[in-house]
């Protein structure tokens, strides 16, 4: 195994891609060490949403900005497509049509604005608009397709940055600068450990001390009969009392106590929608979420059809079909968005600990470099 880095990182997920960028931008001689034959894990199960509007407020917003700069900057030279930039979230009920309005006077809301209904249809033409109160628009979002983009990124990464990628290779410990795998040892000055939600492999005691959950969501691939264009993601009431940026405001109480009266079923899953559309004109449609000890297994025709409920509610697509089915797993804490542990000088721990890794990885990875080489405290929330 050849040896002489400045930094090893452990998984080849979208963490552990943006740790490996941003220390390639620093000058340093990096491998990337991953279990498996390609990334195979949550960075490849998810929306491709790089999302910034519903981010929680503070640290992680920001953070979330910047990866999405950091995105827009490199997809060209990786060979990545930008499939639709955007959000639009149609509010079906008044107390949804507050939450934005609340959102649009917070700083989040600066480049955002309630856009017309004509300008709704025009976007995304299937969208229901009979009954919805106000249509919230977010510039900022990209997406992308994760399954295609993750090893454009890694080959990119090789091929222009000179990274080495050890594929097929399980880290099995780390003694000072030796780090032992299921093929030999590696020697790096330096270690970032991103093992996205395996807690009990390295670092074990330093993760066991965060009470971390599984959270196992349920994704579908739905099929227009006819072709129907998407100018940008949309997500619906559900996500304005879900995601973190909307539904910690204040005004987001009164939607959650009508959403958990209306859709008590959908509420206990966990469920919210987000549809986003890939090249073939198919869209990626989600989500449930699970939260337990280990991964659910075993999906559940409920979810898929509560999820799909939810979908035939904001959309008029009639004989569309579900082509795909997935589950994905993250690792999941009630208390932080990302979790950064130092378990010696050179080494770093990270996750993402709020299934928001595709739109904060490029950026946490600069920040955990900067930790790691500057030695700066920061506050990660
Ligand atoms: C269904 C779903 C939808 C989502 N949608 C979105 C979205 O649209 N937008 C968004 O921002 N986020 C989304 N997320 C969250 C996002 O995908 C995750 O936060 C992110 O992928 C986590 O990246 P990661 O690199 O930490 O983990 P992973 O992608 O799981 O990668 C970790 C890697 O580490 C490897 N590894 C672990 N231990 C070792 C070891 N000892 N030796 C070698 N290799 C090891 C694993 O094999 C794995 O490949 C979604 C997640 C899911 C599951």
């Amino acid at each position: 195994m050849a040896n002489g880095y400045d930094l090893a990182v452990v998984g080849a997920g979208i963490v552990g891609i943006g740790v490996a960028l941003a220390a390639v931008r620093q000058g340093k001689k990096v491998v990337v060490i991953e279990r498996n034959a390609k990334a195979v894990g949550a960075s490849i199960r998810n929306f491709g949403f790089i999302t910034v509007s519903g981010q929680k407020a503070g640290a992680h917003w920001e953070r979330a900005m910047r990866a999405r700069d950091i995105w827009a900057g490199i997809v060209d030279e990786a060979g990545i497509a930008i499939i639709h930039h955007g959000l639009v979230m149609p509010a079906r009920r008044s107390e949804a049509a507050v939450v934005s309005d609340a959102f649009l006077k917070t700083p989040m809301g600066e480049k955002c604005r309630l856009m017309t209904k004509a300008e709704a249809g025009d976007l995304v033409p299937s969208l229901r608009l009979d009954g919805v109160e106000t249509v919230l628009y977010s510039p900022h979002e990209l997406r992308v397709e994760s399954s295609e983009a993750l090893p454009k990124l890694a080959a990119w990464l090789e091929a222009r940055h000179k990274v080495d990628f050890l594929w097929n290779t399980a880290v099995r410990s780390i003694e000072g600068t030796r780090i032992e795998t299921s093929h030999g040892t590696v020697e790096a000055d330096a270690m970032v450990v991103c093992p996205g939600d395996d807690f009990s492999t390295l670092f074990p005691d330093v993760i066991a001390k965060h009470s971390l959950t599984i959270c196992t969501l349920q994704m579908l691939r739905v099929a227009p009969a006819q072709p129907s264009r998407f100018g940008a993601a949309v997500m619906s009431d559900m996500s304005l009392a879900r995601y973190e940026g909307f539904a910690a405001l204040p005004e987001a109480e009164a939607l959650g106590r009508r959403l958990d009266l209306e859709e008590a079923e959908s509420r206990a899953a966990g469920i919210h929608l987000i549809a986003v559309q890939s090249a073939d004109g198919s869209l990626v449609v989600g989500d449930s979420h699970v939260y337990g000890n280990a991964q659910q297994p075993f999906a559940s025709e409920r979810f898929d059809r509560l999820i799909l409920d939810e979908f035939d509610r904001v959309f008029d697509l009639p004989g569309r079909t579900v082509v795909n089915r997935w589950i994905g797993t993250y690792a999941s804490s009630k208390e932080r968005t990302v979790l950064v542990e130092r378990p010696a000088d050179h080494i770093r721990l990270v996750m993402v600990t709020g299934g928001t890794g595709a739109s904060t990885g490029f950026a946490l990875g600069e920040q955990v470099i900067e930790d790691l080489y500057a030695s700066t405290s920061r506050s990660w929330e």
